[in-house]
């Protein structure tokens, strides 16, 4: 029976609070897996072994298990694996056999990797290499050895239970259990960006509470949609999450006329974007969030100059947290492409970001400019 073994990844060199990265790695996996059928997790040597239920009528759909933990942070590789016992000649004989039955195609170079864990395992791991690779070649002469550009490697490890064989593993999602870090409110628009930064808080431990802010009727239907479907697409990554949408309109509108009345135009993306930040304060407050992320990239557009972030930064009473600051456009499309937002992300609906923005955005706010005409207009009565 084929079991999967998930490794851990920076975890495995937490010293006395490891438990509690363990601890939350166990439940975001087992609530990964669960639609895959019933799993049994158990734990040893920073390896979390996960053994479908052998009741007949549970189907475990393991591959698609596999899968799902690929997406789960905390885990540095994935691999499928049969399980035989701690004997050599029985490697030898049923592990050839089940690597014949899994190998993607008859001509390839391989290398055997092998690992005793248990050191009381009599032969060493280069004598365990040595033998089953020859045994393997000797099964399947259309393959060749290369130990150093092997089309795949063929995993032998000797741990506590038993011998475990592998054909191939997958490379983790890497990071921190999500809920080790706390939590953060993500703001997320529809835009490439935000996404990729949501994943990035949560790759890093971050429980992610995302905020979307609309202005119907200036933002339709079909783009708060859109930031659903990034919400689900998140899922995987973030575990489940619920989307709070708040209510921009009156206060845009309100504020793009007094912006106009005081010919302070240039100051209206400024000023909205503080707006965002004090809501995103009441929601941190109201869900126990530590930090607000954001997904901004340094000088890609008006609002992300220094100055303004400046003056955005100061009406947060959280720390706000930029995991996009330094990344290229062309960086972040590439994590936006491997974690699939980058298609629904591409779909064109407006954002109220761009409702009434100014022709000519403020590059170089000043903050006390900034306060003198937040009071000027009462903006907090707005
Ligand atoms: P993105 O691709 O994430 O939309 P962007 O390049 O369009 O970013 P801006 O529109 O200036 O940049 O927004 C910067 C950040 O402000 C976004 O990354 C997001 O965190 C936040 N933000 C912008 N619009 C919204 C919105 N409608 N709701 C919530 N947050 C938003
Ligand atoms: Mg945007």
């Amino acid at each position: 029976m084929e079991i999967i073994l998930a490794k851990y990844g920076e975890i495995a060199l937490k010293g006395g609070n490891k438990r509690f990265f363990e601890d939350l790695l166990v439940k975001n996996s087992k609530h990964a897996v669960s639609r895959y059928g019933v799993f049994a997790v158990s734990r040893k040597q920073s390896t979390l072994y996960f053994t479908a239920s052998d009741n007949a009528e549970n189907q475990a759909d393991i591959r698609g298990a596999a899968t799902a933990l690929g997406k789960v942070f905390g885990i540095g590789n994935i691999q499928i694996a049969a399980e035989f016992p701690k004997d050599l000649p029985t490697l030898l004989k049923d592990g050839v056999a089940y690597i014949k039955d899994k190998l993607p195609s008859p001509t390839l170079a391989f290398k055997v990797v092998a690992k005793r864990a248990d050191k009381k395992f009599p032969f060493d791991s280069p004598h365990i290499a040595e033998e089953f690779g020859a045994a393997i070649l000797a099964a399947l002469p259309t393959l060749t050895v290369d130990v150093h550009n092997p089309d795949i490697n063929i995993y032998a490890e000797v741990r506590d239970n038993g011998i475990y064989v592998s054909v191939g593993r997958e490379k983790g999602a890497g990071g921190i259990p999500v809920g080790a870090s706390g939590k953060a409110v993500v703001l997320l628009s529809g835009g490439l960006d935000s996404p990729v930064a949501a994943y990035l808080a949560a790759k890093r431990g971050l429980t992610v509470i995302p905020l979307h802010f609309e202005s119907p009727p200036y933002t339709s239907a079909r783009a708060r949609q859109k930031v659903e479907t990034l919400c689900e697409k998140l899922v995987p990554y973030c575990g489940d999450i619920k989307l709070r949408v708040n209510n921009l309109t009156v206060f845009q509108e309100l504020l793009r006329d007094k912006c106009a009345e005081i010919k302070k135009d240039g100051y209206f993306t400024v000023l909205l974007r503080r707006e965002m930040l004090r809501r995103a304060n009441t929601v941190c407050a109201e869900v126990g969030a530590d930090a607000i992320i954001t997904g901004e990239s340094l000088a890609q557009v008006a609002s992300q100059t220094l100055p303004a972030i400046a003056c955005t930064d100061n009406a947060a009473d959280y720390p706000v947290l930029r995991p996009l600051i330094m990344f290229d456009k062309t960086e972040i499309t590439d994590i936006a492409r491997r974690i699939d937002t980058f298609d629904t992300s591409s779909l064109p609906y407006e954002d109220c970001c761009t409702v009434f923005t100014p022709k000519h955005p403020r590059l170089n706010p000043k903050l006390e400019d900034i306060l003198e005409i937040e009071q000027k207009l009462d903006i907090l009565n707005l």
